[in-house]
This record gives C-alpha cells, sequence and structure tokens, in this order.
C-alpha cells in the first residue's frame, strides 16, 4: 500500500517523495507561470487533490495548484530535532531569573496537520528562542501548564503564585512567566493581589506572533522582560510587551493596570490611566518612569484564597435586570462596569439594592476604563451608592473583579472586603490624576 505523505494525494506523495521532500522541507514551487518558496505544509482538507500547501516567509499559507508543467524541488531540509539538549552553561556573576511557562501564542507552533497555532514548546526551546536573554542570566525554568489563557481561571493563578513565591524562596533574583495574551491582564492582577510585598520582579511575557513566524515579537519580549528584572531594580508584579509595532522598544506595565487594547497589533497592550513603569529599547537601555518599589531582601508569601462567587458584567442601555437576577443573587461580589462615571439604569439600580440587601458586596468601574468613577454627581450615581454600591476610582473593571475575588475571600467579612477595595494595594487604584487624558 502506498504511504500518503502529509495526507496528500498518491499521485502528490508520489512526487514528494521522489524529491526527498517531508514535514519542515522547504520547497521551490514553478506552476502556472509563477514560482513560490516556503516550507511544506500538510494537505488542507479543503483544498483539490492537485494542490501543495506551503507558508511563505511572510507566514501566510498558500496552495498551489500542480499540473503537467509543474516543477518542485527541494530548497532545504528542515533541521534534525534534537533531543535531550545539554542545559545551557551557567555563569557566573549573572543573576538568576526563573522562567515559568503557561502556554499561549508565546510557546505555541503551528500544527503542521491542521496549520493552527498550538502551545507545544517545552521551556528550554522558549529559552533558547531568545540567544540574547541568554545572554543577560542564568535562565532555568519550569513548565507549569500548556495552555492558552482563555482557559485559564482561579486556580491556575493560585497554583502560578505559589510557584512564583516557591522561585523566589529558591534564590530566584526575579521570575519572568510566558503566557497567553488573552488574559494576560488578569493573571497579571490576581498575583499583584496574591504576591503583595513580594520582594523581587515579576514579569509575565506573551507574544502576538508564535516563533515559528519570521515575525515573532516573543524572542524580543522575553529579552526585554528578562532584562527589566535584571536592570530594573524593581520589586512587583508587572506585563513586558511590545511598546510600538516594532522590535525596537517595549513598554514595562504595573500589573494592575494593563490591557489587551487591540486583537493582533503586537503593541496592543497599554497602560491604562497610568504610564508605563519603565520603557526600554532593542539595546536595553532602559527608562524608568514609576517611583514603585525597590528590589528587597526577604521571602516572598502568596496568599492565594480566591472567592469563586464573583461574576464581572458590563452594563448596556436596555439592560434587563430579570435576565441577571439569578447570577446577581448567587454571587458574593459583583462588579458591574456602568456606564461614563458609573452608572446604571433605574431597574439595575432596583437590583443592585437587592443584591446588598442579600449581603453581596457590588462594586461599581466605568466602561470607559480612562478617568475615574464618580457617584456623586449625577442623581443616578447617588441612587446607586444609596443601594449600597461602592465605587473604586480609576480601577479597571476586570482588576476589580480579580481584587474582589481575593479580597472577599482574604477579609473577615464583608466590611473589611469592602474597606480592601476602597485601599490601594498594588498600584491598581489613584484619586491623582497621573496622566493626561
Ligand atoms: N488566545 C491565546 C492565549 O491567550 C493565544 C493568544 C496569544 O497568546 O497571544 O493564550
Amino acid at each position: 500500500m502506498k504511504v500518503s505523505i502529509m495526507s496528500y494525494s498518491s499521485s502528490l506523495s508520489e512526487l514528494l517523495e521522489s524529491i526527498g521532500a517531508k514535514e519542515g522541507s522547504k520547497l521551490l514551487v514553478e506552476s502556472e507561470g509563477r514560482s513560490f518558496a516556503g516550507i511544506l505544509m500538510p494537505h488542507h482538507d479543503f483544498s483539490g487533490e492537485d494542490i501543495i500547501v506551503i507558508k511563505l516567509k511572510s507566514g501566510y499559507n498558500v496552495g498551489i495548484r500542480i499540473g503537467q508543467d509543474s516543477a518542485v524541488k527541494v530548497l532545504e531540509h528542515p533541521e534534525p530535532k534534537v533531543k535531550n539538549k545539554a542545559p545551557a552553561e551557567r555563569k557566573e556573576g549573572l543573576p538568576n531569573i526563573s522562567l515559568i511557562a503557561t502556554g499561549g501564542t508565546i510557546a505555541s507552533n503551528v500544527e503542521y496537520r491542521t496549520g493552527a497555532v498550538r502551545p507545544a514548546l517545552s521551556v528550554s526551546d522558549l529559552a533558547d528562542s531568545a540567544p540574547e536573554m541568554r545572554g543577560a542570566a542564568n535562565i532555568s525554568g519550569r513548565a507549569l501548564f500548556s495552555i492558552f489563557s482563555e482557559n485559564m481561571n482561579a486556580e491556575h493563578w493560585q497554583e502560578l503564585a505559589a510557584a512564583v513565591a516557591e522561585e523566589i524562596n529558591n534564590g530566584a533574583d526575579g521570575v519572568v512567566i510566558s503566557h497567553g495574551t488573552d488574559t494576560m491582564g488578569y493573571t497579571a492582577a490576581a498575583l499583584s493581589f496574591m504576591l503583595g510585598d513580594v520582594p523581587k520582579p515579576v514579569v509575565i511575557v506573551g507574544a502576538q506572533r508564535s516563533t515559528d513566524r519570521p515575525s515573532s515579537d516573543a524572542p524580543s519580549n522575553l529579552t526585554a522582560a528578562v532584562r527589566f528584572c535584571v536592570k530594573g531594580g524593581k520589586a512587583g508584579v508587572f506585563v513586558v510587551m511590545h511598546e510600538a509595532l516594532g522590535d525596537d522598544s517595549f513598554a514595562v506595565h504595573i500589573g494592575t493596570r494593563v490591557r489587551k487594547m487591540h486583537t493582533s497589533r503586537r503593541d496592543a497592550f497599554q497602560s491604562i490611566n497610568v504610564r508605563p513603569a519603565a520603557l526600554l529599547d532593542k539595546d536595553g537601555n532602559m527608562k524608568l518612569t514609576s517611583e514603585g518599589r525597590n528590589i528587597a531582601s526577604g521571602k516572598a508569601a502568596a496568599r492565594t484564597k480566591m472567592e469563586r462567587s464573583t461574576i464581572l458584567l458590563q452594563y448596556y442601555p436596555g439592560m434587563d435586570p430579570s435576565l441577571f437576577e439569578n447570577a446577581m443573587m448567587k454571587s458574593k461580589g459583583i462588579v458591574i462596569a456602568g456606564s461614563g462615571l458609573g452608572h446604571v439604569n433605574e431597574e439595575m439600580i432596583r437590583l443592585i439594592k437587592k443584591a446588598c440587601d442579600n449581603g453581596s458586596l457590588v462594586v461599581m468601574t466605568s466602561q470607559c476604563l480612562g478617568g475615574r468613577t464618580n457617584l456623586n454627581v449625577y442623581k443616578t450615581g447617588r441612587d446607586i451608592l444609596s443601594a449600597g454600591a461602592i465605587a473604586v476610582l480609576d480601577m479597571l473593571p476586570e482588576t476589580a473583579y480579580v481584587k474582589l475575588m481575593w479580597a472577599l475571600a482574604n477579609a473577615d467579612n464583608v466590611d473589611e472586603a469592602k474597606r480592601l477595595m476602597m485601599t490601594p494595594l498594588a498600584g491598581e487604584m489613584s484619586d491623582r490624576r497621573s496622566v493626561d487624558v
């Protein structure tokens, strides 16, 4: 029986076999007067039997019809995969940075069978993808999860916070966490509250393009993250990502103030209501803008309890309380991203009162993101306050959600949780305007 190569039809398999092409081979395909060079991909279920699929240098796949007059040849064979690589040598005098991998695009490869991106890289592959990072510190690491960040939940945050504390208490000078970008801001907020006054830098980093793409932002983001750990002198939880589209500037964001503001651009992450804590260029030159806490000696402790019956709702005109009553009456904590200064309609105010009377803590934030909530300006705001809700200045809705989970689980009662919500604990809120918006 004929062997099918990468799901190709028998005639294309024969052709590929005759020229020695295999998964990962770089081919030159000439057909119908055009020529294309790229990596051989598996046959796509939706393509015709006479189509060869290759991945171009740009990262895009093209299907090319192979006819009588077509020519296909191998330009390069894939490099053999080295198993059990020796760990990088430790260099005296360099700081020790722990790399904890959790998944996401930064640790992903294209799965050749489907063309989809999946988390797959080992920690040493990840570290080897950024040689400049290896030059700045001794990197050791562990893979904690291998998941896309949309699948993260409070249990993952708890496990991650405990792992970070363990790495620091075992002597790490800083911890870099590779993470999917979708929910990176939530994890950064969770670690910020769970790790409290952590004495070292904890930097979460991701990528918008996987490492096997020429345009990947993974190596440069990783390098910038390690450089900030090594040279920043600041303790706390941060997110490091591209500041601009090019590979030459990187922003260090405070973990409770950062948001993914674009689905795909490399500069998707922005600090909201504050300036980034630092900027780095491609050579590692750094401009610190935050006062922040300095690196200190001492142990890290993780307070990881979280109240899972906490919800985050976005207000919209016409929001019908009957659709949310069940959820609100079952939740100990409710964050609402209200309109403008933190408003909802009159029907929702009645439900807020019912939830507060039921013992829940209701926290108002603003879906504007920029600026502060203020429930003292309009009658609506004052009615929300009288219903029993509180407002949390310029805190991001998702940071408020994570903080509320943490505050409810770590306080003795609702009043204490309310006090924690109104007190800045990890740079998450301020009544001073620090950026001109
Ligand atoms: N949705 C995936 C995640 O957040 C991939 C996106 C990314 O890593 O940029 O893990």
